[in-house]
């Protein structure tokens, strides 16, 4: 059925960047004589889901939009992907994502854009916008994605679907096309918060193979969905966030959210985080000098692209040639960013600078945590823009995430919950709920409740 759904939405929607029939036919009829042979397998068993098209699968294709990667398959799986596969899921196919997962609404992929279904001529969010394009148009009924800096959030924000960003080290990042490693953070997407909660069970947990893993009970997550009570909870109104710069719908929406939680028992206050405004800045310096360290490894030796190899030039000059042709410009814009950055002479005034800012946001959230169970804010601050509106303008692109990073920052867990729709374009807002490290179960608790 979501095949065929596929077949008949997929040329407007564009959420996909591989699909193969065959593949993903072959693999529910090999769940099927799993459960006939009387495997136990656990509740998904048999629902299909959508990757990223960042998450190896060994047998289909992983680009990350990039030319670079074009038609390379890995020798392996994802552990996000295997244990996904180990429970029965089956695969639909990869989805469009801005190349190597830089952007908020797609249009950096090197494969063409994907389209928000609430307003085909908007962008679905990004980086993790096919993703979230395929949930919202009955696609799929599940997907993952990555947040580095709001790229599971945002998206899910602007096609009123849900996503979580579990706490960093909570879902393992082996297999996942790597971009700032100590903020990249595989997630769930899902049309309500219990599929949401469920998928995330499933891939989360310990994982020997990424050493920053964390080796801790998964939170009991599927629990608080269900229960979606927050009597009692004391819920924190992050000051910063909700100033000039919102559109007027999106903070209608967030106060009706803020007197919904009231009305249900919780108790909610103003808390004051000074430093958050300083994270987009930081995030700005530390993600490309992570980008432009991890994506040296792309050298037209070890993967996919190779240019001018014809016997005639040096392995230097064949790697920039290659470079040149296979990364597109917001990736050569924050290559060139990051070595910056990083380079001798500017390395403490830039990068050493912005790691000093990341523990103050750290202590802000702490000092904050204190005195809540968790901090609430719009997801981001206007509805889905219009595709193209925002290339020219790298500055207003970025403004996107204003309200997601602080959590990358911290490894923080988060999740962004519809809450309405704005009163200007009928277009969908998303709630954002941070919690603590390890504390993903509340962010489940406080959806489950707006929700409802
Ligand atoms: N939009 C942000 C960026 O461009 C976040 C991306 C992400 O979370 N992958 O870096």
């Amino acid at each position: 059925a979501h095949l065929d759904r596929m077949a008949e939405v997929e040329p407007k929607v564009k959420a996909f960047l591989h699909v193969d029939r065959e593949v993903t036919l072959a693999q529910a009829r090999a769940v099927d004589a799993r459960l006939a042979a009387g495997e136990k397998l656990g509740p998904l068993a048999g629902v299909p889901i959508a990757h990223k098209d960042i998450f190896s699968t060994h047998d289909m294709p992983t680009t990350a939009a990039s030319k670079i990667l074009e038609g390379w398959r890995p020798p392996y799986d994802a552990t996000v992907t295997a244990r996904l596969r180990a429970a029965g899921l089956v695969i639909l196919g990869k989805t469009n994502l801005d190349e190597f997962a830089m952007g908020s609404s797609t249009e950096n992929s090197a494969y063409g854009d994907s389209h928000n279904p609430w307003d085909l001529t908007r962008t679905p969010g990004g980086s993790s916008g096919g993703s979230s394009a395929a949930v919202a148009a009955y696609e799929a009924p599940l997907s993952t994605g990555t947040d580095t800096g709001g790229s599971i959030r945002q998206p899910a924000s602007v096609t009123g679907i849900v996503g979580m960003k579990p706490t960093y080290g909570g879902s393992s990042r082996y297999g996942v096309i790597a971009f700032a490693s100590s903020l990249d953070t595989p997630g769930p997407f899902a049309r309500n918060v219990l599929d949401t909660a469920l998928l995330h069970e499933v891939f989360s947990g310990h994982d020997p193979m990424d050493s920053t893993s964390i080796d801790a009970p998964v939170p009991a997550v599927v629990e608080a969905a269900r229960h979606g009570d927050v009597q009692g909870m004391r819920i924190g109104v992050v000051k910063e966030f909700g100033g000039e710069g919102y559109q007027q719908g999106v903070l209608n929406r967030f106060h009706d959210a803020v007197e919904l939680l009231e009305s249900l028992g919780a108790k909610v206050v103003e808390v004051s985080c000074p430093t958050f405004t300083t994270a987009l800045p930081a995030y700005y310096l530390i993600a490309p000098s992570e980008c432009s360290s991890n994506l040296a490894r792309f050298d037209a030796m070890r993967y996919g692209l190779r240019v001018g190899d014809d016997g005639t030039r040096s392995a230097e000059e064949v790697m920039a040639l290659t470079r040149a042709a296979g990364f597109g410009p917001e990736v050569k814009r924050r290559i060139m960013l990051g070595t910056y950055a990083l380079s001798s002479g500017y390395y403490d005034a830039y990068y050493g600078q912005a790691q000093k800012v990341r523990t103050l946001i750290s202590r802000d959230f702490e000092a904050a945590y204190q005195q809540v169970d968790v901090l609430i804010s719009p997801t981001t601050p206007t509805t889905a823009f219009k595709l193209g509106e925002r290339t020219g303008d790298p500055m207003a692109m970025y403004l996107a995430d204003l309200c997601t990073i602080p959590s990358n920052l911290t490894g923080n867990a988060a999740i962004s919950v519809p809450c309405g729709l704005a009163d200007e374009d009928d277009l969908p807002v998303g709630l954002q709920i941070m919690a603590p490290v390890l504390g993903d179960d509340r962010c489940y608790r406080v959806a489950a409740a707006v929700e409802k």
